[in-house]
């Protein structure tokens, strides 16, 4: 049985979304990386170590996870790394669609890649009460004036509330 994942993401920023599937999965394997992309398609808002930081921050309760950056492709990191299960959430029916090309993607390009076992990913589908929660939305709010505690752990929301404007300054 494997004993390892690499959960893989952007993070931008580390949400209660986020913290619910890493806690489920703490108790699934017997370690799980964060593993924070460095560079992605999307224009993060955060810095990479402010978002291994605030990855850090939330879960020093889970005594088996860890953080670290991803460099490149996710495969090649999960094979230099020794990692055979990805870790991915899914919220709704468009998460399903784009997560199982993903993993169709990543699937193949292993294969081919490192020409043996394949790297396979693992859903967890979100809890409830989690499931309207994506890392862009907090940045709407933010825009708007809204209130972004029920959507982050505390260590972030405090964060983002102490550096808000500067961010927002950023991000226009
Ligand atoms: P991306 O890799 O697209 O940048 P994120 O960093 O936002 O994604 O999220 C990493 C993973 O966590 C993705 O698989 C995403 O679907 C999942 N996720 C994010 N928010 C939630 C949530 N509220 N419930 C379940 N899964 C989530």
């Amino acid at each position: 049985m494997e004993k390892r994942a690499l959960y893989p993401g952007s993070f931008d920023p580390f949400t209660l979304g986020h913290l619910d599937i890493i806690s489920r999965a703490s108790a699934i394997f017997h370690e799980v990386r964060i593993g924070v992309a460095t560079n992605n398609k999307k224009t993060n808002i955060l810095s990479l170590d402010e978002r291994i930081d605030l990855a850090k921050k939330s879960t020093e309760h889970l005594k088996n996870i860890d953080v670290a950056p991803i460099d490149g492709l996710v495969i090649d990191y999960a094979k230099k790394n020794d990692y055979k299960v990805l870790l991915r959430g899914i919220r709704a029916a468009n998460d399903f669609e784009q997560e199982l090309e993903m993993s169709q993607i990543n699937r193949a390009l292993s294969l081919k890649r490192h020409d043996e076992d394949p790297i396979e990913t693992i859903f967890l589908m979100t809890s409830p009460e989690y499931s309207f929660i994506r890392a862009s939305r907090v940045w709407e709010l933010l825009n708007l004036g809204g209130d972004i505690t029920s959507l982050l752990p505390k260590a972030v929301s405090s964060y983002l509330e102490e550096k808000n404007i500067g961010y927002l300054q950023e991000a226009r």
